[in-house]
């Protein structure tokens, strides 16, 4: 903000209120304060909604890859001076019903946001995380845990071979070993030379073990400070309250320091550069049209509201659709078959950068694909962008502005996240989410000349600070590190006297010991059972039927959208303004009852969406694990897998190798199915909308039923059956495992089911956590009951262990078993059922959970009814339930991890896999 708006609209407390603005859409204000002693800086979004935000963020560029910002975000959250148990931030997960709990750490800064609609819990995790913060205890033990340390192959015995060992590290390993991870790097070297941005902040498995606990320490000090700090609250709590509250636990005991943590602007290129990076890919695979070439520009600083909102627009125009004109371009060139990770806008650099390219190119296309992108531009500029396309896009940020949804993520939260580049970077962060004005410059000078012709010309093809990037799949990268890491470690190890062989098996034992050890939680904030709201909100649809079809109408606040799905076993869903309902119906009519397949176009999309799989299997490793082991207890985990595992991963393969001329019977078949889904008396149609738009809905609905088929079902196809229950393992681009056991259960309707949900709470918190990530170096350890399906699952993500992982998951079983289950453990695994149970909703969501809830049986009665078991639920119940459906040795289970994991596993235990198979 600019000196001359810098003037005191008041105070409150120790603040001074910089601006207060009104938010339209939120029914609210925009509220920007600073603390006057220190500087700290705090922007409070006042609305009506109960399900309250806060967020503490910190700049904390990196001057390295050791991943210092990335493993002091774990170690803070590992015991402060208030709460000094060495895991406040999980153990408060469980203490309490908060909606979204997180840390992020990213290129330049480090968040913590939580968000929970209980007033007592706001303050409960305000003090824990104001206090983890700003007084974490930073302990080399945890920086040793959450970090890196060495260790013996096997800890107690010094000559079983010196190993790295952390959390961190093993996170990175998993992390770095995408091609989108290897892209984003290979941005952030190319286009940031000598800026913090050439770093990878997440730490480089490479680089971190040159980092020490000293330098932690000190770079906690230097950054973690009010003076460096940004403070964000949302919601309908009192503004005065959470400010008090941080005035005194945190301000009032700092003075304000100078503090530069900004990073400059980029010394701009006067001519392009290119740069290849390899990334991890399976050996023996043809892998010759794996590569991606992405062109790149740094663009306008993050911080300009105005030059950023021109430039997503324009970003929007080219990319967003199979018509977009560069998009469109780019696939047609036949160069590749989809666009190169790092496509679109990025704007969490301080400058923005804006990409374009294809994957699965042959390496020597890079600069033809280059060219493409350039060609196209060129002519963008002469010819004109079209003025429709243009229109399209705004017309759909107004929406999303309009839309106040808490789908994935609560909208609490999301607001902040909108103006978090103005926010960060130094501009107006009331601007950038409240984009009114914006806009209306945009639309005016449109109005008056060429707009995005001329920023295509400015922004990109006269700008000469771009650089070709591209990946190659190397499939010897893993193998190469590995042996690196192993030399790099003898060497280590030849180094080493006896004392320094005893220190590291005696520091081993301590943290061994540290995790075992009984800790007195009683110092942490906690939830009641008696917190616990008992009720659901009681909503019910307005039932009609439209020509056949039966149709919901969810009459709620939707701030003018309608939300439409059409319903069977597949469902079409979309939301339009109210205005736009009568063309928006019509659209729907048209991929229900007039679709045609274009067989080109269809090829682009199977090759797109091969592709994408193909390029996302280190990030998909767990899902399927997951989908696989449960295609082999029940016939809808068979489907399941079909639809979204491996064997959709295979059907797209074969799908990929077909030309348009041989997609004929694949068309037909995609024909048949939507004659067979869309019929009128097939269809359930669930509409979430205000009660002025029910009447012009079912007008335009009534016209769309009247297009469908209204020919009876032909004879279903059967559901395919559950597959051998053998254990299997596949092989993936990944230096981690992902492991999965899987138990056949019950559904909701039965009474174990309410046990069962503890027992999963009971099981992660407790006993997978401790194991699988503080001892065992996974990123998590999960137990999941889907009591839906009635299946409960044991699962590790990126994992260093295969046969340990397995050997926890026996000894987690008996531990239940054997061990006594305190009454605390107990209480906080029923809050985390519950908060299972109550997920946060917004209307755009609520129609929709109720129409499931009410086709599945799970209605407001049974979901009251299961929640008053939970209560009720006694650890002799967690017994029963575990000696019921787990301790009999049918569970089935399923690694996908790198080869070289899977092959010593098997050499240590031969008859660990049935099958051991390649994705
Ligand atoms: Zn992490």
């Amino acid at each position: 903000m600019s000196e001359a708006t810098k003037q005191s609209v008041g105070t409150i407390g120790g603040y001074t209120v910089l601006r207060r603005e009104p938010l339209e859409r939120l029914e609210g204000a925009f509220i920007q304060l600073e603390h006057e002693r220190t500087g700290a800086r705090h922007i409070h979004i006042e609305c009506g909604d109960d399900n309250n935000g806060f967020t503490i963020l910190f700049p904390t560029p990196p001057r390295d890859s050791t991943g210092v910002a990335h493993i002091l975000e774990h170690v803070v959250l590992a015991g402060s001076q208030r709460f000094p148990v060495h895991d406040p931030f999980f153990s408060m997960t469980r203490r309490s019903l908060a909606t979204f709990m997180n840390a992020f750490t990213s290129a330049d800064w480090t968040a913590y946001p939580f968000s929970t609609r209980n007033a007592k819990d706001f303050s409960n995790l305000l003090d824990v995380y104001l206090d983890a913060t700003f007084y974490p205890r930073l302990e080399q033990d945890a920086f040793m845990q959450e970090g890196i340390r060495f260790e013996f192959e096997i800890p107690d015995d010094p000559r079983s071979g010196l190993r790295y060992k952390g959390i961190v590290f093993n996170e990175m390993k998993g992390a770095l070993a995408s091609p989108a991870a290897a892209m984003q790097r290979a941005m952030g070297k190319a286009l940031f030379p000598e800026l913090t941005y050439e770093h990878v902040s997440g730490g480089d498995p490479e680089h971190i073990p040159e980092l020490t606990w000293q330098e932690l320490r000190d770079f906690h000090a230097s950054h973690y400070h009010p003076s460096n700090a940004f403070f964000y609250t949302y919601g309908d709590r009192p503004l005065e309250a959470t400010l008090e509250a941080i005035e005194r636990n945190v301000l009032s005991r700092f003075e304000r320091i100078s503090i530069d943590s900004s990073i400059p602007f980029v010394k701009r290129f006067s001519q392009p550069a290119s740069l290849t990076e390899p990334y991890p890919a399976v050996a023996g695979e043809d892998n010759s049209r794996r590569s991606q070439a992405l062109t790149a520009w740094v663009t306008v600083p993050s911080s300009d509201s105005f030059r950023l909102l021109s430039l997503k627009v324009l970003t929007e125009v080219l990319l967003s659709n199979s018509g977009s004109p560069l998009r469109k371009a780019l696939i047609d060139s036949k160069l590749g078959t989809a666009m190169a990770d790092g496509t679109g806008l990025q704007d969490d650099y301080k400058e923005s950068v804006f990409g374009a390219g294809l994957k699965d190119i042959r390496t020597e296309d890079s600069s033809k694909v280059e060219q493409v992108v350039l060609d196209t531009l060129t002519k963008l500029a002469k010819v004109g962008v079209d003025p429709a396309q243009v229109d399209a896009v705004i017309h759909r940020l107004e929406f999303e502005k309009r839309e106040r949804s808490n789908a994935g993520f609560p909208y609490a939260l999301k607001v902040m996240f909108s103006c978090l580049p103005a926010y960060n970077y130094g501009g107006d962060p009331y601007a950038s989410m409240n984009f009114d004005a914006d806009l209306a410059r945009l639309q005016q000078e449109r109005k008056d000349g060429r707009w995005f012709e001329s920023v295509i010309r400015t922004e990109l093809l006269d700008n000469s600070h771009r650089a070709l990037l591209t990946i190659v799949p190397d499939p010897d990268l893993e193998d190469r590190k590995h042996k690196k890491e192993l030399e790099r470690l003898a060497l280590i190890e030849a180094t080493l006297s006896e004392p320094d062989r005893n220190k590291i098996v005696e520091d081993a034992l301590r943290l061994k010991s540290a995790q075992d050890a009984r800790q007195d939680l009683s110092v942490l904030p906690t939830l009641e059972l008696s917190d616990i709201p008992m009720k659901f909100e009681p909503l019910a649809p307005r039932s009609t039927a439209i020509g056949g079809a039966s149709v919901d109408f969810y009459v709620l606040p939707t701030n003018g959208v309608t939300y439409l799905d059409i319903r069977s076993a597949f469902v079409v869903s979309g939301r339009a303004l109210d205005r736009n309902v009568k063309p928006f119906v019509e659209i729907l009519a048209d991929l229900t009852s007039r679709l045609e397949i274009d067989p080109a176009r269809l090829k682009e999309i199977i090759a797109e969406t091969a592709t994408r799989l193909e390029s996302s299997l280190a990030n998909l490793g767990f899902q399927f694990a997951i989908l696989l082991a449960q295609s082999k207890l029940t016939p809808e985990g068979a489907l399941n897998e079909r639809l979204q595992g491996i064997r959709m991963l295979h059907s797209m393969r074969e799908l990929a190798k077909l030309d348009e001329q041989q997609l004929g019977p694949v068309i037909d078949e995609l024909q048949a199915i939507r004659t067979a889904l869309f019929r009128a008396e097939a269809i359930q149609v669930v509409v979430t909308c205000e009660e002025s738009t029910v009447a012009t809905v079912s007008e335009h609905l009534a016209s769309l039923v009247e297009s469908l088929p209204t020919e009876r079902e032909k004879t279903r196809s059967p559901k395919p059956p559950a597959q051998d229950p053998v254990p299997e393992a596949r092989i993936a681009p990944v230096p981690v495992a992902f492991n999965v056991r899987t138990f056949k259960t019950v559904r909701y309707t039965n009474a174990d089911a309410p046990a069962l949900l503890v027992l999963a709470n009971y099981l992660r918190d407790t006993f997978l956590h401790k194991e699988l990530r503080e001892k065992g170096g996974a990123y998590g350890g999960y137990a999941q009951a889907s009591t839906g399906a009635g299946l409960f699952m044991l699962g590790s993500y990126r994992d260093p262990n295969i046969i340990r992982t397995y050997t926890v998951y026996d000894r987690a079983v008996r531990w239940v078993l054997d061990s006594p289950i305190e009454a605390e453990q107990l209480k906080e695994a029923i809050l985390g059922a519950c908060g299972d149970v109550d997920p946060l909703e917004s209307p755009d969501i609520k129609g929709r959970r109720e129409a499931v809830n009410r086709l599945t049986g799970f209605t407001l009665q049974e979901r009251e009814r299961f929640k008053q078991r939970l209560l009720h639920v006694t650890s002799e119940d967690l017994r029963r339930v575990t000696s019921r459906y787990l301790a009999d040795g049918s569970g089935v289970q399923v690694t996908v991890a790198g080869a070289d994991l899977i092959e010593a596993a098997r050499k240590e235990h031969p008859e660990l896999f049935a099958v051991v198979e390649p994705v």
